[in-house]
């Protein structure tokens, strides 16, 4: 049997909750960009069906959720481009983040169908999108005299808040709140991170991401540090037990050799279905409530894991990879990622199921 995700949307919904007991005061822009962090955008989508606002990357993304039917506004990350999208986004009633000189001079030079609300990116301190701090006000000016009916927002971006003790970040939120503060627009900074651990951040409206999925956004830690539930659970199934004696080389290799005599377990699942190809032995996996260590290599459809604690573990048990009762933080921490990383890799082998 193939590898399963388990989408749980009862915790989709509960870490919502949570981000809203954190930021008590702001609105929540649910970040659901990469098909919501591979657990499935519409569905998720649909699973916040209170939610005013949703943010994606691209104008791509955002028409996905048009086509299906979606009427929520939708922030586009990465902005969009030429003629063709910025008409398509005023009609399509999609907010884009304004980053860039020929985005302004595009919005000059066309007439919008519609009445637009968009997102100026003011760069303070990332150096990937946006604009200074210098040339803001000039940017804001443009745009409200440019002829079209636009409501402008700023918005910026963390570098390093997922490190609480890296000074960059208050340096960000201080020239961001100084550009901003002659103006009435509503502003934005916080992701999960800032919503977790810098209250000063949340301003009008957060953005939260990986926390929705329940995971820990700092550099560690896991989901319960902050009361949040892990959504998604990748399970498999245990396809073969073999005893193995001391010196026999398991897997592709040879990489791993038993040190004694010891049962061998494999599960159906590899980097064929995203599981990380450089999790190293040692890497935790879930075997009838047993934590049993990963040995050897990763193939494409298996991987291969040390019995000797589970003697009772049989051919058709459930292997559970990340998600309950195994903190998908600790997989990518033994992997050298991250859990946003090993949840946008899920290959399409994956069937998800949903409740
Ligand atoms: C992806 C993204 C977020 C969400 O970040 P998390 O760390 O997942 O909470 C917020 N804002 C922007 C601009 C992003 O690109």
């Amino acid at each position: 049997m193939s590898a399963r995700a388990y989408i749980n949307l009862q915790a989709l919904r509960y870490n919502l909750r949570r981000v809203g007991e954190l930021a008590p005061q702001s609105r929540v822009i649910p970040v659901i960009k990469a098909n919501a962090y591979g657990h499935g955008m519409l569905e998720v989508a649909a699973a916040l069906n209170k939610i005013t606002t949703f943010a994606v990357a691209t104008l791509e993304e955002a028409m996905l959720l048009r086509q299906a039917g979606n009427t929520k506004n939708i922030m586009v990350l990465q902005g969009v481009s030429g003629k063709k999208e910025w008409l398509q986004a005023a009609q399509e009633g999609i907010s884009p983040v304004l980053h860039h000189e020929e985005q302004v001079a595009l919005l000059e030079s066309i007439d919008l169908p519609a009445a637009m609300d968009i997102w100026i990116k003011i760069d303070t301190g990332m150096h990937r999108l946006g604009f200074s701090p210098e040339h803001t006000q000039a940017i804001y000016r443009r745009c409200q005299q440019s002829g079209n009916e636009l409501n402008i927002r700023f918005m910026s971006h963390f570098a390093n808040a997922d490190d609480a003790d890296d000074d960059l970040t208050d340096t960000q939120l201080q020239r961001f709140l100084d550009v901003t503060k002659e103006y009435a627009a509503e502003r934005s900074m916080a992701n999960s991170a800032g919503i977790c651990v810098f209250a000063d951040s949340h301003l009008d409206w957060v953005r939260p991401g990986i926390m929705l999925y329940g995971v820990n956004p700092m550099l560690s830690g896991t989901a319960s540090d902050f009361s949040l539930q892990p959504v998604m659970t990748l399970t498999s199934t245990l396809l073969s037990v073999h005893q193995r004696c001391r010196g026999d080389a398991i897997g592709y290799g040879g990489a791993w050799v038993c040190p004694h005599d010891m049962p061998v377990g494999i599960v159906a699942i590899g980097y064929g279905d995203g599981y990380p190809r450089h999790a190293r032995s040692g890497t935790p996996v879930l075997i009838n409530g047993n934590r049993v260590p990963l040995i050897g290599r990763v193939s494409m459809d298996m991987i291969c894991v040390d019995l000797s604690q589970c003697p009772d573990a049989a051919v058709g048990d459930e292997a559970i990879l990340w998600g309950d009762g195994l903190p998908i933080e600790e997989v990518a921490d033994s992997a050298d990622t991250i859990a946003y990383e090993l949840l946008c890799k899920l290959t399409k082998r994956v069937k998800f199921v949903y409740s």
